[in-house]
């Protein structure tokens, strides 16, 4: 694909980049920290194009975009904490992490299936472009895995042309200090990580003690524990034959053997797509994760591309329990 680069100076830019995230594409631009890559947070697909073009070998949450406090609050529950520290911090470099709203429209893979989801009003073209668009934009940094956080258009075609159909050019960003991360409790904020916004701010504009991720007893990075977000039934992978009554995910246009037995199927991706079955994981998993569940079988997925990331989440589902 042709990586087009529009400077934030064109009138056609905002167009163009909006048209993009609308259709499920993705766009590169800059933010207050590093520049992001940016795709709607609520099409799966969109989302899964974000790690695939980064090259990521598993899946973490991302942080997702909003313009306000007001487009906030139909994502997640935002207490007093939260508001304050909105009040205080937004737009800038502070993210927030709350319990998901009922029914929110976030999509599992930007949350990694996590039952939270992280929240930052930036300033700027990002806020903007959430805000026109009304829904989130799920934003880490614009650079192949692994490599460091582009602080320029230039560095974003560098690593990620070919790969993506438009950068935003906004000049250089204010280099590398990432967002503060914050985790509201009851009587107390979690510092998850240290960023711009200090922690005596935080705990002045919220009147709250803050804490240190390590020495919160439940708090866990995600994706830390090996069978982190697991079903309640046993997982078993690679499969190539469906035992009688096992429920399974499969993978791709050909049947597992045995597949007429089981007691229920979900196909990640008929066709055979890895973006479209990493779209569908989290739900596949949530779908099959019920105490009348005993076994879930999964078909084998190719390792190549995003099947690493797949295969990585599958893996932890699929671990020992402690
Ligand atoms: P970035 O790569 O800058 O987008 O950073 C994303 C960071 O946000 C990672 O360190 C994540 O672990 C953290 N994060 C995102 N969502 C959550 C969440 N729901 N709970 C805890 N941490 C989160
Ligand atoms: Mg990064």
């Amino acid at each position: 694909m042709e990586t087009e680069i529009l400077t934030l100076s064109d009138p056609a830019a905002e167009e163009r980049a909006l048209a993009l995230l609308d259709a499920g594409d993705l766009v590169a631009l800059p933010t207050e920290t590093v520049y992001g890559l940016a795709a709607d947070a609520t099409q799966g697909v969109a989302v899964a194009k974000i790690f695939a073009a980064k090259g990521r070998p598993s899946f973490n949450p991302l942080i997702c975009h909003v313009f306000d406090l007001a487009q906030a609050r139909g994502l997640a529950v935002v207490g007093r904490a939260a508001e304050d520290l909105a009040a205080a911090f937004w737009p800038g470099p502070l993210t927030i992490v709350l319990p998901l709203a009922p029914g929110s429209p976030v999509h599992p893979l930007a949350t990694a299936g996590l039952a939270t989801v992280a929240l930052r009003a930036p300033q700027g073209v990002a806020a903007r472009l959430a805000q026109v668009l009304g829904r989130p934009l799920a934003a880490p940094s614009a650079n192949p895995s692994g490599r460091v956080s582009a602080t320029s258009a230039g560095q974003v075609l560098k690593g990620l042309g070919g790969k993506i159909p438009l950068i935003l050019d906004g000049g250089a960003s204010s280099v590398g200090v990432e967002s503060t991360i914050v985790m509201p409790q009851a009587d107390h904020l979690v510092l998850l990580r240290p960023g711009l916004v200090t922690r005596a701010a935080l705990a002045d504009a919220s009147g709250l003690k803050v804490r240190d991720r390590a020495t919160t007893a439940g708090v866990t990075a995600p994706g830390q524990l090996a069978s982190h977000y697991a079903p309640a039934g046993r997982v078993r992978l690679d499969a190539t034959r469906v035992e009688p009554g096992e429920y399974l995910i499969g993978f791709g246009p050909e049947p597992v053997a045995g597949q007429e037995l089981a007691a229920d199927v979900i196909n990640l991706s008929p066709s055979g797509d890895p973006v479209e079955a990493a779209a569908r994981l989290f739900a596949a998993l949530a779908a099959f994760d019920s105490p009348d569940i005993a076994a879930i079988a999964v078909a084998p997925i190719p390792a190549a591309g995003l099947g690493e990331a797949i295969n990585d989440r599958l893996r932890r589902a699929a671990a020992p329990r402690t």
